[in-house]
């Protein structure tokens, strides 16, 4: 019997998206997997293992506490902490040894007060200056500013290395030519710095910019939504051999006629226009099925596609499988997945709602379990 909801995980398809990643690197750059929010909803653990083996250099998250978890995970690969760090986080960051982003000076020493508070006795704190090029969010637009900050950085040379340097694109997905003006922006930066602190890694480029923009590269770059072989684009993951490693599904759970005028859920949003079977499948909402979709997404039951009808409510969704009663209880339903020859992804829910496959993924919530295999055989 299938499960009432389930994710299922699929860490060769990780382990090879980022071999074919890697394949494209420019000049040796490495691949740093980001696995923020819980791997993109595929599990940050399992998802980290898998990048590792498929030979990621580093991992990156976006606060502190998920580089502890991974930590506390077992897991000792380099991690970058690329968000911001509040005070009250600064401890937990630095207790992981993962290195964090600064941009201003008093960041840094607060980051100095806080080491020193710990004892200072850890090996030093890798930061990488991030220069704000053109997305407008953490970092200083000010060259000389983040120059400033690497020299304060250099300058206490037991306690932090300049570890890094950093931009991050706003249009990598849509527009090549404001990736170009922010290359443009960075590059000056990048050369000044690497004068004086010639071991620093460059990196720039997440994985809009890695597939389509080699001179992004640098020395490294920071792939999220790839690894997990969703399109960065948003279009079909085929176009750039990304396999997706998520499939999210569900069972029927009940089999019911509805009779030309019945309506099924919540405010009678869906009414037959003629005798029809509907299936009942219990995933919903609460489970990350966005109710944004209700009359306006599919189900794959037995290879066939179905149209789901009505409102999406918490715990529940409903099928039209249309004159016959052509699935039973118990049958698996694939939402996000193949089932046989169809094929339904999570580029293809996020454009019919006006939103991105990061969101669908992150969307997944807690309450759907997660199982992890290896091409179809259970990982351990
Ligand atoms: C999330 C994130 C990435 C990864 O972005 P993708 O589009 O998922 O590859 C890279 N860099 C930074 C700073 C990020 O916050």
């Amino acid at each position: 019997m299938p499960q009432r909801a389930l994710a299922s995980v699929n860490l060769a398809a990780i382990e090879r998206n980022i071999i074919h990643l890697r394949r494209g690197l420019s000049g040796g750059a490495r691949l740093c997997a980001v696995v923020k929010a819980d791997g993109y909803g595929h599990g940050a653990l399992p998802s980290a293992r898998a990048a590792l083996a498929g030979g990621a250099g580093m991992l990156a998250v976006a606060t502190a506490q998920e580089a502890a978890d991974l930590r506390a995970g077992g897991i000792d690969a380099p991690i970058l902490v690329m968000g911001a760090i509040s005070r009250q986080e600064l401890p937990i960051a630095l207790r992981t040894g993962a290195d964090i982003v600064v941009w201003n000076g008093r960041f840094v020493e607060a980051l100095l007060v806080s080491r020193a508070a710990a004892g200072d006795s850890r090996a030093p704190t890798g930061v990488h200056v991030k220069l704000d090029s053109g997305l407008g969010r953490l970092g200083t637009r000010d060259r000389s500013e983040a120059l400033a900050v690497a020299e304060r950085v250099a300058a206490a040379p037991g306690a932090l290395t300049v570890a890094g340097a950093m931009t991050h694109f706003a249009t990598a997905d849509e527009d090549p030519e404001f990736v170009r003006v922010q290359l443009g922006r960075f590059a000056p930066f990048v050369s000044e710095l690497r004068a004086r602190h010639p071991g620093l890694i460059v990196h720039a480029a997440n994985s809009a910019a890695t597939l389509r923009e080699p001179a992004s590269h640098f020395d490294m770059v920071r792939c999220g939504i790839a690894v997990y072989g969703g399109d960065p684009m948003n279009q079909n993951p085929d176009h750039h051999a990304l396999e997706p490693a998520l499939e999210l599904s569900s069972y029927v759970a009940a089999v019911k006629l509805a009779r030309a005028g019945d309506s099924t859920g919540y405010g009678r949003r869906f009414i037959a226009e003629r005798d029809t079977w509907i299936a009942t499948l219990p995933i919903g909402y609460g489970d990350g099925i966005r109710r944004a979709l209700t009359n306006n997404c599919d189900v794959l039951i037995g290879g066939r596609r179905y149209p789901l009808v009505g409102t999406v409510s918490m715990d529940n969704v409903t099928v039209d499988l249309g004159g016959a009663p052509a699935a039973s209880v118990g049958e698996r339903a694939v939402i996000i997945g193949r089932d046989g020859t169809v094929r339904q992804t999570a580029e293809d829910l996020a454009r019919r709602i006006a939103t991105i496959n990061y969101e669908i993924l992150c969307g997944v919530s807690s309450r759907v379990p997660r199982r992890y295999h290896h091409d179809g055989q259970p990982a351990s």
